[in-house]
């Protein structure tokens, strides 16, 4: 039986990427140098792919990384002496902190209830606090922020830096970057390619702080800090041997999405997003979304609270072939996630949505 998967990553691989996969053995692309001709220029289109897909401005760095997980690393090394600021409305958020308390920072948190919106006016950020952490899609809870909120915090503090997780509302999310410093995702979610390759965009003040860092003797990390990474970048060149074959796909299903249009994607991800929620909000049977507020409701990972428990449901699910994700961690048995990343066309979601119905 044919499955599909709706978890919110690893996910359903966008339509494209068997076709690339089999053509990158064809070109021999996991035997080639990274010291090679052929890699640097693959990684000058991937750069201008990515500046074209997410306005990226043209005196910001992009890195690459490992996963989303070690560019929280490597931006807590690099921004923060001391203090960061972390706003945390779930499991990744609280991840993003944990990070800065394990390498030693005095870290400081504002937290929100699971499901429930930040109160934005009426959080004080500490002086002291150096960077800004904010996870704006929290796959862990179905929980998006609206960006405008993030460019009222980056406004109201203007001399802090600002550092944002994009993992599971990439390509959706339209952020602008001239307003943030580093903004982070990997590529097993929205963009539907197998795992083990992070993006970590980095504006001009992030660098600069991390060069001060270095001159005031703080420990920015070793092969992989931000003044080596940017030096290595501007000549399309990495410090380490790094995952070539992941690169090439990236760079395949950008230029995809680019002929498509990344405008048609964002307004079929909201028409889809759409179904589904109006769905569980008419068939309260099966549950309900989980996060009230619409406006912070997340389009790309919807979470629906199940009162009668996921299990059964997923287990039926998946006997048909739909693979949806059960609820984040404590959640596990009380929610459902349902991924709607590019991937997934509007027949996908409706063929759940129809094999919801028919569980009734
Ligand atoms: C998946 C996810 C991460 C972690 O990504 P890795 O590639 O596994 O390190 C971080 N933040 C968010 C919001 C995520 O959804």
């Amino acid at each position: 039986m044919k499955k599909i998967y709706f978890t919110p990553g690893p996910s359903q691989l966008y339509p494209t990427v068997k076709k690339h996969i089999l053509k990158a053995l064809e070109e021999d692309i996991p035997s080639i140098s990274h010291r090679s001709k052929m890699f640097h220029e693959m990684v000058g289109d991937l750069y201008k792919n990515l500046r074209l897909l997410f306005n990226i401005p043209e005196n910001y760095s992009i890195f690459f990384t490992a996963s989303a997980t070690e560019a929280m690393e490597r931006i807590i090394e690099n921004c923060v002496g001391e203090s960061s600021f972390h706003f945390v409305n779930g499991t990744f958020a609280k991840r993003f902190y944990q990070i800065a308390k394990e390498l030693k920072k005095d870290a400081a948190a504002e937290n929100a209830e699971l499901g429930e919106p930040f109160d934005f006016e009426n959080i004080k950020i500490p002086e002291k606090s150096e960077l800004i952490c904010i996870t704006q899609n929290e796959t862990s809870s179905g929980i998006s922020i609206p960006i405008d909120e993030i460019y009222k915090i980056a406004d109201k503090y203007p001399e802090k830096l600002v550092a944002v997780d994009i993992v599971s509302s990439v390509p959706y999310v339209n952020l602008d970057l001239n307003k943030v410093d580093c903004a982070f995702f990997s590529i097993q979610k929205g963009f539907g390619l197998p795992a083990g390759l992070g993006i970590l965009i980095v504006s001009p003040r992030a660098l600069a702080k991390a060069e001060e860092l270095d001159n005031k003797n703080y420990n920015i990390g070793s092969y992989h800090k931000f003044p080596t990474m940017s030096k290595e970048a501007v000549k399309n060149q990495t410090i380490e041997t790094p995952n070539v074959l992941a690169i090439y796909l990236l760079n395949a299903v950008l230029q995809n999405m680019l002929h498509y249009g990344i405008e048609k994607i964002r307004n079929e991800t909201k028409d889809k997003a759409k179904l589904i929620y109006d769905f569980f909000t008419k068939n309260q049977s099966f549950g309900q979304p989980f996060v009230k507020d619409h406006l912070w409701r997340s389009n790309t990972v919807i979470v629906i609270k199940t009162p009668k428990g996921s299990k059964t449901i997923l287990a039926k699910l998946a006997e048909h072939g739909f693979i949806v994700g059960a609820g984040y961690g404590e959640m596990k048995e009380k929610q459902i996630r349902i991924a709607n990343f590019p991937s997934h066309s509007q027949k996908d979601i409706t063929n759940l949505l129809n094999f919801f119905e028919k569980l009734n």
